[in-house]
């Protein structure tokens, strides 16, 4: 293909002129090589997306779902048209446009390949089906401290600024939270399940998320929904964007290619791939816990006593996942401020001996600690109570506290999932009295 040419033809508009009444979406796909397709989306007449697939119908079917979950009705008649780029049609002429009724046609194939249904089966009036829906619902940890709002709230509200969707969203929708990067490269993806438990209505002056915010933007009234938390995972065992670019059917999820958005709704087959792999990585951290708890049993081939194995424990997986997963929620001693990551260890709260399979992995349970404040807490003469205050056990004397870095005036901060965790230390590993 001549790409220049192309370029000059598609910048003049030459894809609609002469050829019937002018819609608000083009799709246009344009023939490079021999089973190459450059597709490119406008919207009055600007480009909203483009990439490139391997034949015709993989580039028709990307825009399909592109536009679907952009705009359920996207397909009412003369909403959108379709036209194609090739230089070799017998005619010279180089732009070809589907009609309605085969641009319909095409759409119709691909929602029969998806199992999406219509909802009065009439394309003049395009739904999806409304059964329980699967939405990515996005926010910025640059402006909004969404790790802590989501980890210390069983019900949160998220804004919908593609109010498009307001008549879409049901209650008991599935939600997954998208954590953009905020700047911070790798950080960004999946961090946790909800489920819908409200419509849409205006929230104004949201001063439970007050703290949350960096900026005063929660003073702003917004569209919003009400989500229970099903499940966190803000740790190392988040879905991150990376990994999702590696994924053979979920690399094409809308927020890889358009970033900038809050809602998004995933296709039937998007939302069964994304659940699926939500439930996996869960199973795969159980492996890998299994796995590195037996391989040590194994190497060890002693009788070993609980606390010693929590020691090789804590080399191991606590070093690793438990240490990668607190990273990202805390970069620092949160007694002192030491914030070179070799020196910081991953301490469970609840002692890994103590613990469930469930609370060895749970970050709640965790405390980032320099070795000094690490071995004050593990040993019990350092607690925290319910709001992150220092305990300090009364065997230590004035030097002592000294010299080992501790005063009454510290504090942690402590989340409410942590705060149980804390009480357990509080009340079985803390030597409050002097002995
Ligand atoms: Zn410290």
């Amino acid at each position: 293909m001549d790409v220049d040419k192309y370029n000059k033809s598609f910048a003049n508009q030459e894809y609609v002129k002469g050829r019937g009444e002018e819609t608000e979406y083009y799709i246009i796909t344009a023939k490079l090589g021999d089973r190459r397709y450059k597709l490119t989306l406008l919207r009055n007449h600007s480009i909203i997306e483009e990439s490139y697939h391997e034949g015709l119908t993989a580039a028709k079917n990307s825009a399909f779902e592109w536009l679907i979950s952009h705009d359920p009705l996207i397909f009412k008649l003369n909403k959108a048209t379709m036209v194609h780029y090739k230089e070799d049609r017998p005619n010279g002429n180089v732009w070809v446009k589907d009609t309605n009724v085969e641009l319909h046609r095409n759409l119709e194939a691909y929602l029969k390949v998806n199992n999406i249904e219509l909802k009065n089966g009439t394309f003049k009036n395009v739904e999806v089906s409304q059964g329980q829906q699967t939405w990515i619902f996005q926010g910025n940890p640059s402006i909004f401290d969404i790790n802590n709002y989501i980890s210390n709230h069983k019900y949160i509200w998220w804004s919908l600024r593609q109010e498009y969707f307001a008549d879409k969203i049901q209650i008991n929708d599935n939600v997954f939270l998208w954590r953009s990067d905020g700047g911070k490269r790798g950080t960004g993806g999946i961090i946790a399940a909800c489920r819908i438990v409200s419509l849409p209505l205006e929230k104004a002056d949201d001063s439970d998320a007050q703290e949350y915010w960096y900026t005063d933007d929660w003073k702003n009234a917004y569209l919003a929904v009400k989500l229970e938390v099903l499940e966190v995972r803000i740790g190392a065992e988040f879905i991150s964007r990376l990994s999702l670019l590696e994924h053979p059917i979920l690399k094409e999820l809308l927020i890889l290619r358009l970033r900038q958005q809050t809602n998004y709704l995933l296709s039937k087959k998007h939302a069964i791939e994304l659940q699926g792999l939500w439930e996996s990585k869960n199973s795969f951290h159980d492996e890998l816990r299994n796995q590195v708890s037996s391989d040590i049993e194994a190497s060890i081939n002693l009788e070993i006593t609980d606390t010693e194995k929590e020691r090789v424990i804590k080399s191991r997986i606590g070093q690793s996942v438990f240490k990668k997963a607190l990273l990202t929620r805390e970069k620092k001693c949160g007694l002192c401020g030491v914030s070179d990551e070799q020196f910081l260890v991953a301490s469970h709260i609840k002692p890994w001996s103590q613990s469930s399979n469930q609370e060895r992995l749970d970050v709640n349970n965790g405390l980032l600690l320099c070795p000094n404040h690490d071995a004050l807490f593990d040993k019990g003469y350092i607690s925290f109570g319910d709001d992150g205050g220092i305990l300090i056990s009364e065997s230590l004397n004035e030097a002592t506290k000294v010299f080992l870095n501790i005063n009454e005036d510290m504090r942690i901060n402590i989340s409410e999932s942590q705060r149980q965790y804390m009480n357990w230390h509080c009340d079985n590993v803390f030597k409050a009295n002097y002995k």
